[in-house]
């Protein structure tokens, strides 16, 4: 029998949560409950951003630092307020909140601008084993650009980072680039020591926050992190609107990134003077509706609040991984840490000789979203011999019944495979 959204018996806050998404409340087109858990590529979105969104463009839609008029001024303001909200969110100045348009342009902004004034030829750059492309990538450019070396830290096939050569790793380092949570694998990295001992070794360290920010409290200040890196639309928010944060100290020393309008202090023709940080970094019009959207996202999580969705996310994970060692004797294999302590809400397994991309696809004629291929991690599929893994990923709108849903397709999957 098809399971409707009203047929679910949910704890009422739980309940009040998914009631908020309008997606979780539409059938797939095969008439099946809409059961996604695929929010480690994106999140979806609650009635309250969506409505932030409207309300800009059918309200006060202009554009912002120059209108003396009525509506300017308010989207100015509330464009603002949204950095001050992302600001109090991470424990950081509202001085030290850029926006970006995602994770991905956070790190090239930091690769370009403090990567060219600060590393050259014979340098190191560490990475770990465990980044995702857009952490990698743009390192891979900058040691290709100055004659920098890249290292790695190891990684386990469990996900954990070995930090036993920390120390040789780090020398003649500059900068230190490491995800806090692994998107394949879901584990969390042992960041405070990796950050301690970089900054004793003279680096600065960029943290990939992108499946962290939005899944358990983070502090900028209590990490001693130099760089943060989140995107809003894993995080309830729009796409196209991210936030890097950096220490003003250091911000204030780079160069800019893009250059235009709105970056400026003074333009002659043939010279510019240019804004102090965060504006520096802010050239041409801004993704004004979605910044201040963003806002109402990170509002939402804290009305929520984030060490719920914290305990709710590993209680799902270790009900998740339950349902998922009952297969291991036909051949379901679990990655990754197989404690929820340890991990953020994400598991990535292989049912036997099934492809994970034939699994993704039988679970979605059962309404069931998952993510099946390299998870933007290739050098590590290929470290560890996976050409694919599927993977299921928790947030704060999912519930024991989607994992039981889950646990059907994979029932599905097995006897249509013979498995
Ligand atoms: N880092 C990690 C760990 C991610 O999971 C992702 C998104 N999958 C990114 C970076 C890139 O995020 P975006 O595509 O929003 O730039």
């Amino acid at each position: 029998m098809t399971q409707t959204l009203h047929s679910l018996e949910l704890d009422p806050k739980l309940a009040a949560i998914v009631a908020d998404f309008p997606i979780l409340a539409r059938p797939t087109s095969r008439g099946k409950r809409l059961v996604y858990l695929d929010s480690a590529a994106t999140s979806q979105k609650p009635r309250a951003v969506i409505d932030a969104l409207v309300e800009y463009y059918e309200g006060y839609n202009a554009n912002i630092h120059r209108g003396v008029y009525e509506i300017a001024e308010r989207a100015t303001a509330a464009y603002e307020a949204a950095r001050v909200k992302l600001a109090h969110f991470i424990n950081a100045g509202v001085s030290e909140v850029v926006w970006v348009r995602n994770t991905t342009e956070a790190v090239n902004l930091v690769a370009y601008t403090w990567g060219s004034q600060n590393v050259r030829r014979g340098d190191a750059i560490l990475v770990t084993e465990l980044e995702h492309h857009s952490d990698l990538v743009p390192w891979q450019a900058l040691a290709t650009r100055t004659g920098a070396r890249l290292r790695f830290i190891p990684a386990n096939p469990r996900g954990e980072l070995i930090l036993d050569d920390l120390d040789r790793l780090l020398d003649g380092c500059k900068i230190v680039a490491i995800g806090h949570v692994s998107n394949t694998l879901g584990t969390i990295a042992p960041l405070e020591r990796v950050i301690a001992r970089a900054h004793q070794a003279g680096a600065v360290v960029l943290v990939d926050g992108a499946q962290a920010a939005p899944h358990f409290r983070v502090d900028v200040k209590a990490l001693d992190a130099d760089f943060y890196a989140f995107s809003g639309h894993k995080m309830l928010g729009p796409t196209g609107i991210g936030v890097l944060y950096g220490k003003h100290a250091i911000l204030e020393t780079m160069p800019p990134f893009d250059y235009g309008g709105d970056m400026i202090a003074r333009v002659e023709y043939r010279g510019a003077t240019f804004a102090e940080p965060p504006r520096r970094f802010e050239a041409g019009t801004a993704n004004i509706a979605d910044a201040i959207a963003f806002g109402v996202a990170v509002e939402y999580l804290e009305n929520v609040g984030m060490d719920w969705i914290r305990a709710h996310e590993r209680e799902l994970t270790a009900y998740a991984l339950d349902r998922l060692e009952q297969f291991e004797p036909r051949g379901l294999e679990i990655y990754g840490p197989r404690d929820p302590n340890l991990s953020s809400g994400v598991i990535s397994f292989n049912f036997a000789d099934i492809h994970a991309h034939d699994l993704a696809s039988i679970l979605d004629t059962e309404g069931v979203c998952i993510r099946a291929g390299h998870h933007c991690t290739m050098p590590l599929m290929d470290k560890m011999g996976w050409s694919a893994t599927a993977r299921a990923s928790f947030y704060l709108y999912n519930s024991h019944a989607d994992i039981d849903a889950l646990a059907g397709g994979l029932e599905k999957a097995g006897r249509v495979f013979g498995v």
